[in-house]
């Protein structure tokens, strides 16, 4: 079954079409396009990650209050608190009351916390800053660089971390180009170079897998050939002496199969004609990724000399792998990108026969309806909010804990406890409780005895012992990496100064 359009929905969104034409029809961007192209292509990114007409609206919204005269009182009463809320989130502050970095910064930390009430509000910003990326070529050399690393460093893990590929790995390819343009071109060669050849053989592999399937009587598969994005090349490349043959993901096959344990099924099939690299075989099925990306992953010898990665997933984790935490936004009957045109007749067209819906999250005041907003944006305003930081520590502490590298280790039973590269077996137990971290008195890593100082590697398997009587010391201060952990020691320390 179907769901029926919804009449609301389409009204809704022609409304909030026309408002923003309306408002912002003075406006150019630099390209000299009319400014409103800007908010509908954000829109359509928008649509097409599935996302309903409330998001959509605010999507073309979004600059109203703003850069134009817009006033947030006149929005909610067009639009409503939900939209209101939503276009606020993604507003930055006002120019008077704060200027540059601190302006830069505080808007950042504005955003976070609308992003924690409502994880719309983020994937709003990040369609808004994907037309920006891809429009990049007509703003002023001196801007390009800031805006791109801006992107790089801010945008593109948090694209990643919400596991949103299909944005990360555009935003990412298009910020590398201005963030590093020797870099990106010399990689664009190397790809031309090799890359058509590495695609032959893999295309090559794809049709004896097929074959080798269909023998098995095994018929719902798809398969795809997919290539790496260039600065996820670039980085691993540079690991890698800048040798292309040492890397074995440059592109990669897919397998598309129905459920998982199909996929396990499907394992056994590649492994008993390929023979399997050791240690590449990876289980993100029975392990995700704390990004909740799910998969088999395995790296064979195809026999002619290549090695190649191949990724076996089911339909539904292909889905969540491409758009995140969009993808639970998604419509059953798939996307609404064909909404929209550069006209707003060819969207009227369509609309009464579309599949809008309202937001699955339409019940924006009703607690617990909305949609789950990942541990990790909520854990990074509570600790900002508590810590009130300066602005510069701010972005500081942002990276240190968030958009650095990430290491994955395991509590015993299994959990997964995702933590900044080098942290330490402190930073463990606090990411587990504050009451494990105040009261460590030793730590096993894949079952041997340990020191704090050990810095856990991914993978590893920790577990802590703790005693009544043990309590934080400067030490541990010392050794602590993450932002929790420094946090809840120092005011550990605190009080038992003041005793
Ligand atoms: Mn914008």
């Amino acid at each position: 079954m179907q769901t029926p359009p919804s009449k609301e929905g389409a009204e809704l969104i022609t409304k909030a079409y026309e408002f923003a034409q309306k408002a912002h029809k003075d406006h150019k961007r630099y390209s000299e396009e009319p400014y409103f192209t800007h908010l509908v292509e954000t829109a359509k990114t928008l649509a097409e990650f599935g996302l309903g007409p409330k998001t959509i609206s605010a999507g073309l919204l979004h600059d109203t209050i703003e850069d134009t005269k817009t006033t947030g009182e006149t929005i909610e009463k067009e639009f409503g608190a939900e939209i209101l809320f939503l276009v606020q989130g993604t507003t930055k502050l006002g120019k008077l009351k704060y200027r540059g970095v601190e302006r830069h910064t505080e808007s950042l930390r504005k955003l976070f916390v609308a992003t924690s009430q409502d994880i719309r509000v983020l994937i709003i910003k990040l369609a808004d800053r994907l037309d920006n990326m891809r429009t990049l070529a007509h703003v002023p050399k001196e801007k390009q660089k800031r805006i791109a690393s801006e992107t790089l460093e801010i945008y593109v893990p948090l694209a990643y971390r919400l596991g949103v590929r299909k944005l990360h790995r555009e935003l990412e390819d298009l910020a590398f180009m201005y963030t590093y343009p020797d870099e990106y071109k010399k990689i664009k060669e190397v790809l031309k170079r090799k890359g058509g050849e590495i695609l032959k053989r893999l295309e090559k592999l794809q049709k004896s897998v097929k074959k080798t399937f269909a023998k098995e009587k095994f018929t719902a598969i798809q398969t795809e050939c997919r290539i790496k994005g260039l600065f996820s090349l670039y980085k691993k490349l540079q690991r890698k002496d800048m040798d292309i043959e040492k890397i074995y993901d440059v592109a990669a096959l897919r397998i598309i199969v129905p459920t998982a344990s199909d996929c396990y099924q499907a394992l056994g099939i590649i492994h008993g004609v390929w023979r399997p690299l050791p240690g590449r075989i990876k289980d993100y099925i029975a392990f995700p990724r704390p990004n909740g990306y799910q998969s088999l992953h395995t790296t064979i010898f195809t026999g002619d000399g290549s090695i190649f990665e191949i990724q076996i997933r089911t339909q539904q984790m292909h889905r969540e792998a491409e758009y995140g935490i969009a993808s639970h936004f998604l419509y059953k009957d798939g996307s609404m990108k064909h909404l929209f045109n550069q006209n707003i007749e060819w969207l009227l067209q369509l609309l009464p026969n579309s599949k809008v819906q309202e937001d699955k999250s339409a019940s924006f005041k009703k607690k617990g309806k909305k949609p789950k907003v990942p541990k990790w944006v909520t854990q990074l305003v509570e600790e900002q909010q508590s810590t009130s930081l300066e602005p510069q520590e701010f972005i500081k502490s942002l990276k240190a804990d968030f958009f650095e590298h990430r290491i994955f280790v395991f509590t015993p039973k299994g959990d997964v406890v995702d933590l900044p590269i080098e942290s330490s077996p402190i930073d463990f137990a606090y990411a587990i409780h504050s009451d494990i971290g105040d009261h460590i008195s030793g730590t096993k890593v894949n079952g041997k005895l340990v020191s704090l100082e050990t810095k856990l590697k991914n993978g590893d398997i920790v577990q802590i012992d703790i005693k009544e009587a043990s309590h934080p010391t400067q030490k541990w201060f010392n050794l602590a990496k993450t932002t929790l952990a420094k946090r809840h020691i120092k005011s550990a320390l605190q009080k038992t100064a003041e005793v």
